[in-house]
């Protein structure tokens, strides 16, 4: 049955609330497809503004995806922001989708893309703007299935209430899978109903469905047990790897948004997954293994994908874009086929050596110069090695001065506070790094004319890494050595004038330190800050400390636990974690090991350049890593002409 567009109503609406063009689609690349000629039909949503949300790569290559497959449909929707909102509950408007302003509720499927913890609470707004039940166990035939996928996906507890199923891991493959399944539930008459397609999905053993799992808890609040509640449903869920990036070159017709948006460029992930072992980073962790994307795809996609939307600026991404193992051809093809053209090619910095600059350098040759930024994370040689971050302080300060000494005049070096056993010194050290980086670059150009900014952001321990037994300190205790640390570099008032500072307070990590690692009763508290009124908890402005400190006090007790004990207990080593039924291919035993060794700064070299240290990843998906070089070359390499890719004018 066809749906109504909600575009009547939400037209007017549009000259009453902020920056209305978020809410219209038809950007380039958008795709609108016949209602009535589709089997299956996704909302997909990234559950942030819309211009957070427009430019993520995990969305545009589902959207891609599905939307190639004849029979399906794919729509975007975004989190709507507090004003229209409440002109949409005022008038009865439904979340739609920018795409074809359709009603959100009226597909078969919605599925999340959580980058972070904290869009949890614009989960709860879009469901009940589309008016789906919050709590998946009210939701009827007749309401989408909830999907949440990315990174937090990882441990869902915290929204299993709300969502009525969870995928881990790469989507490519997964979200065909899944619509194939749906596909033919529906080809059948939907037997069964809800119930019946959300067991289907579960006995995939790829797909979670947390209403099949049964959690029992301890006397002292501690999980004893989760298991299977149903017949055929796995002990197990495992994570999703698309091990060949060059079959999947997506996106190729990339989202050109009309509205402003926070990166504007053309994305190329040149791989995916690290092994560089840095022991907070659970985005390196759950990636594993390294699959490379190869020198040629990746040359075919900047071209195509340049061509299709008239970006003018290009970025090579991934966790670490100098490790691949072809970076260097990659930048000086690139450079060489854009050379006298507009277009701007860019790699996240973060390796802190001089070949990274030399990157910089033969990517900046149009005379565009991109940012450095490199990430020493730890303020001491001592944390560094708690975290298994490899960087000296000799070669961190030789690398800047390279940079400085080769043209630039700003480099951004960015730590994290708050990390396990730091004292108050290791973070103070990183006052004296940057003065030495002012001394150093001053001597060595001659010039006072140079910058480096230092930018803090809070560690939050995270699941599925070796962190994940840690303890966080608490929000005093972080501020006040953000505030010590300040003092610090403005102790010399000459080297402390060409030292920016910028950080993130300790508040709101420690609510994502809750939500990250927590179990399903702290679903009651996001419910609860939901109710009065939390919204889009990623912005400062937006984001109330006292609001969840307020809704944990009153509804954790009553369970039996309270917010310090998901956030400032370490946890042991026989304690059943709320993710260990989400396999991410990780050993747990190697993930202790880890962890001690951290606590005896003991480090892990990168298994890409030395024997498998057995993290459990590679067996446990019957595979290697995959890394170049493929000893091909960057296709193709002839200057551009006038069918090479439209670029702006600047
Ligand atoms: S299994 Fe071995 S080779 Fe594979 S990612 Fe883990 S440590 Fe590296």
């Amino acid at each position: 049955m066809s749906v109504v567009s909600v575009w009547p109503q939400l037209e007017q609406l549009l000259p009453l609330i902020s920056k209305p063009i978020q809410y219209v689609g038809g950007e380039l690349g958008a795709v609108t497809k016949d209602w009535d000629a589709a089997t299956v039909r996704w909302a997909l949503m990234y559950p942030d503004a819309y211009e957070v949300g427009v430019p993520n790569q995990g969305v545009q290559i589902l959207y891609e995806v599905l939307n190639e497959q004849p029979d399906v449909l794919a729509e975007r929707t975004y989190a709507v922001w507090p004003d229209l909102e409440a002109l949409m509950r005022e008038r009865g408007v439904s979340q739609f989708t920018v795409d074809a302003h359709r009603p959100v509720g009226a597909f078969d499927l919605l599925g999340l893309s959580f980058a972070t913890e904290l869009g949890y609470t614009n989960l709860l707004t879009a469901l009940d703007l589309a008016g789906i039940p919050l709590d998946a166990a009210l939701r009827g035939d007749e309401h989408p299935i909830v999907v949440a996928g990315g990174h937090a996906a990882f441990n869902p507890e915290p929204i299993a209430d709300f969502i009525d199923a969870a995928v881990l891991g790469d989507g490519e493959e997964a979200v065909l899978e899944i619509t194939a399944i749906v596909r033919a539930w529906k080809a059948e008459g939907s037997p069964g109903g809800r119930d019946e397609i959300l067991l289907r999905l579960a006995k995939t053993e790829s797909v979670y469905v947390p209403r099949f799992y049964d959690v029992d808890y301890l006397e002292d609040g501690r999980i004893h047990r989760i298991v299977p509640n149903r017949a055929g449903v796995p002990a197990r869920i495992h994570k999703r790897t698309t091990m060949d990036l060059d079959a999947w070159p997506y996106p190729k017709k990339p989202i050109v948004p009309l509205a402003e948006s926070v990166h504007e460029r053309y994305a190329v992930e040149i791989f995916r997954g690290c092994t560089r072992g840095c022991r907070f980073c659970q985005a390196g962790m759950i990636t594993r293994p390294v699959r490379e994307r190869s020198i040629t795809t990746v040359g075919q996609m900047v071209r195509d994908g340049l061509e299709f939307s008239g970006y003018s600026e290009v970025g090579l991404l991934s966790l670490s874009s100098a490790d691949h193992t072809e970076i260097g051809d990659m930048c000086s093809g690139l450079a060489e086929q854009y050379a006298g053209t507009n277009v701007s090619l860019s790699l996240p910095s973060t390796r802190v050596d001089a070949f990274n600059i030399e990157l910089a350098q033969e990517l900046s040759r149009n005379g565009r110069r991109t940012g450095l930024t490199f990430a020493p994370e730890g303020g001491s040689e001592r944390i560094r090695r708690v975290i298994n971050k490899m960087v000296s302080e000799e070669d961190l300060i030789n690398t800047v001065v390279t940079a400085y000494t080769n043209g630039w005049r700003q480099v951004k070096l960015y730590f994290m506070c708050g990390l396990p056993t730091e004292e108050d010194e290791d973070v103070l050290q990183i006052a004296r790094l940057a003065h030495e980086v002012i001394k150093a670059g001053r001597a060595a150009t001659g010039s006072k004319d140079i910058r480096c900014t230092v930018s803090i952001g809070g560690f939050v321990p995270k699941p599925h890494t070796p962190f994940q037994w840690a303890k966080m300190d608490r929000p005093e205790v972080i501020d006040n050595r953000l505030r010590l640390l300040k003092q610090a570099i403005n102790s010399d008032r000459s080297l402390g004038r060409a030292i920016g500072y910028r950080y993130h307070d300790g508040e709101p990590s420690l609510i994502e330190g809750l939500l990250s690692r927590g179990d399903r009763r702290v679903g009651a508290v996001i419910r609860r800050v939901w109710e009065k009124g939390g919204r889009f908890d990623g912005w400062n402005e937006h984001f109330s400390y006292q609001r969840w400190i307020e809704s944990s006090a009153e509804v954790l007790p009553g369970l039996g636990v309270d917010i310090d004990w998901y956030t400032t207990r370490e946890r042991l080593e026989d304690e059943v974690l709320p993710w260990d039924h989400l396999d991410s291919g990780l050993d747990k035993d190697w993930l202790w090991q880890d962890w001690m060794d951290s606590k005896s700064e003991f480090e892990q070299d990168d298994c890409r350049w030395t024997p498998c240290f057995d993290c459990g990843v590679c067996p446990s998906m019957d595979t290697e890593i995959q890394i170049g070089p493929t000893g091909k070359k960057l296709l193709p390499l002839t200057p551009l002409n006038s069918s090479g890719p439209r670029v702006h004018a600047h």
